[in-house]
């Protein structure tokens, strides 16, 4: 079996069912421990189990990355069974360098009809994330999810085989979903949100939809006079955001919720995209109308791809590249100026420390969002509002064109009841509203939503949630969980549930993370439960896992 060094841990690839069923049962044998590598987009946590190499309680982990089984079949028009190496879309990072566009799921669903002569068979899955370089077993193991409270991946599932260690031995067990709609039945415990604790995932099967387009518009505002969505309580003709999550087919938000030091002038932005599903004509109606407004030329495929930053020469790296500079200058704040001035140069170094520093909310970030983030006026580019119209799996992940590496963002993603919405967001606005604008909070906060379902450890178990998600960009120095615990603390009365593949509170007010969120989850007790018994000899439990859902030595 071949391997490949990834950030210092030796991976295996196995090549198909047998191949993990032999490294489980080594793992079982020689007292090591199985962790999976999706694409590694979960922040912390596969950077913590790469450095780990081995568990605190001696045993060593054998890494494994299911690059090689990235195989897709079609049992029926409407049914797809896919290898869990498989990425949704293409990784352009993939260390293997096995990831395509062509060997992705959602490339195979969109032409699978084309491909056998009749386009009529073309499948799409319902819902998205905002990227699609995961693997299918990462963002069924962290119950990952596009942002929309009518439609969600989770529905199309139907069932997962994993390769468990039931009694010390590997075997392929298969979850299915119970016709009777059952939610005590294990697959609720094992589809979703089981984060590779119950066993290697090797293949998941989809209930797929026919292919669709999307049309949509993004709307760059000041938050106090958002046209969309009654925010913070002054615009009662408007719908809440409760309504508007509710309401909208697709739809996420970024709010730039840093408020002015200079009276009297706006600062903080809303970002509104929103999508619904149209067909091939609907979308190449929509892109003619948005090239009109522009005063150019549609397209040739008919479609007008969403543009989260400026093109350059068609390619959304410059603008990548920029920000790099810039929030690498931002986050790095003042260690390289230090060290550009050195020892000798201290006085200098301390007057230009001061002069930025004290321009900086008043001056600085407020010029940095009239660049990144400029507000809509009928006369910029788009002549209003960005309107888009593109496929179904190229749209919806609307992050696919911000890079891993230039712009890498981690995120700790709160889910709370979706009938909490205005409060949380007026106890997220009076936090904001008596911040100073300092480096950490030179960021974004996105808010989507996600549908409810019946998996166990699900952050949308039985209710729809909005979604609370920090951002912090990963060049900053500092700890992102110090920045994150205010957010854990302030937000605790609203019972939320941590999105599993993103920071995961150690603390929540001074009590347990773990006591904190297995309180939020009626199953908590059901699901480890039949955890012990899939996984007695804990195989597939590492330190970290152990420690954020509180799992004891056996
Ligand atoms: C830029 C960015 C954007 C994101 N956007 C969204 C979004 O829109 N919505 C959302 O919900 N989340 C989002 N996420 C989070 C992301 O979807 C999750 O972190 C997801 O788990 C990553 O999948 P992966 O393939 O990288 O899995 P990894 O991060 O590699 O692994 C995640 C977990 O799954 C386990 N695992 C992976 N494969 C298997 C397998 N075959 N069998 C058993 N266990 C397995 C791993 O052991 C690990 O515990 C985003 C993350 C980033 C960095």
């Amino acid at each position: 079996m071949d391997t490949i060094i990834v950030n210092g841990a030796t991976y295996w690839l196995p090549e198909n069912n047998n191949d993990v069923i032999t490294l489980v049962n080594e793992a079982s044998n020689n007292n090591e421990i199985i962790c999976v590598r999706g694409s590694g987009h979960s922040f912390p946590l596969i950077g913590d189990l790469e450095t780990e190499q081995k568990s605190s309680t001696g045993k060593t982990y054998k890494y494994i990355m299911l690059a090689k089984m990235y195989a897709v079949v079609m049992p029926d028009h409407n049914t797809v069974r896919v290898q869990a190496g498989c990425h949704l879309g293409v990784d352009p990072f993939d260390p293997t360098g096995i990831s395509t566009v062509e060997n992705s799921l959602c490339y195979y669903l969109d032409n699978v009809g084309t491909n056998a002569g009749d386009p009529s068979l073309n499948r799409a899955l319902p819902d998205l994330g905002g990227i699609t370089h995961q693997t299918v077993g990462g963002f069924l193991s962290t119950a990952s999810s596009g942002g929309s409270t009518q439609f969600s991946f989770e529905d199309a599932i139907v069932s997962v085989d994993v390769v468990t260690c039931q009694g010390g031995h590997a075997a392929v067990t298969t979850f299915t979903k119970p016709t009777s709609g059952d939610p005590d039945d294990p697959f609720y415990a094992v589809g979703i949100a089981s984060m590779g604790l119950f066993g290697v995932i090797v293949s998941a099967t989809f209930s797929c939809i026919p292919q669709f387009y999307i049309e949509g518009s993004e709307t760059i505002e000041y938050a106090d006079k958002c046209s969309l969505i009654n925010l913070f309580g002054t615009s009662p003709e408007l719908p809440n955001m409760q309504t508007f999550l509710e309401q909208t087919q697709y739809t996420r938000l970024m709010w730039w919720p840093q408020q002015n030091n200079v009276p009297n002038t706006d600062l903080s932005r809303m970002v509104v995209w929103q999508a619904s599903r149209t067909d091939q004509a609907g979308a190449a109606d929509w892109a003619k109308h948005a090239y009109e407004l522009m005063g150019e030329k549609p397209s040739a495929d008919g479609l007008k791809p969403y543009e989260e930053v400026p093109y350059f020469l068609g390619s959304p790296i410059p603008a990548n590249i920029a920000a790099n500079l810039l929030y690498r200058a931002i986050g790095q704040w003042p260690t390289w100026l230090k060290n550009l001035f050195g020892e000798k140069n201290h006085l200098e170094y301390e007057i230009i420390k001061l002069l930025v520093e004290g321009n900086y909310p008043t001056k600085i970030f407020p010029a940095i969002m009239d660049i990144f983030v400029t507000v809509d006026t009928p006369t910029n580019k788009n002549k209003g509002p960005q309107l888009f119209s593109d496929r179904w799996y190229t749209g919806l992940p609307m992050d696919n064109q911000m890079s891993d590496q230039l712009m890498p963002v981690w995120f700790t993603e709160l889910w709370i009841d979706i009938n909490q919405s205005e409060q949380v967001m007026d106890k997220l606005k009076a936090y904001y509203d008596a911040q100073p604008i300092t480096i950490d909070l030179s960021f974004s906060c996105e808010i989507y939503a996600a549908r409810h379902n019946d998996f166990w450890l699900s952050p949308s178990y039985q209710q729809d949630v909005i979604r609370i998600d920090v951002f912090w960009f990963g060049y900053n120095q500092g700890d992102p969980a110090t920045f994150y615990q205010s957010f854990w603390d302030l937000l605790a009365e609203f019972n939320y549930r941590p999105h599993w593949g993103k920071y995961i509170p150690d603390t929540v007010n001074g009590t347990p993370g773990v006591t904190y969120i297995s309180a939020r989850y009626p199953k908590w007790n059901d699901w480890m439960t039949l955890r012990n018994t899939m996984d007695p000899k804990q195989v597939f439990v590492n330190d970290y896992w152990r420690g954020k859902l509180g799992i004891p030595v056996v």
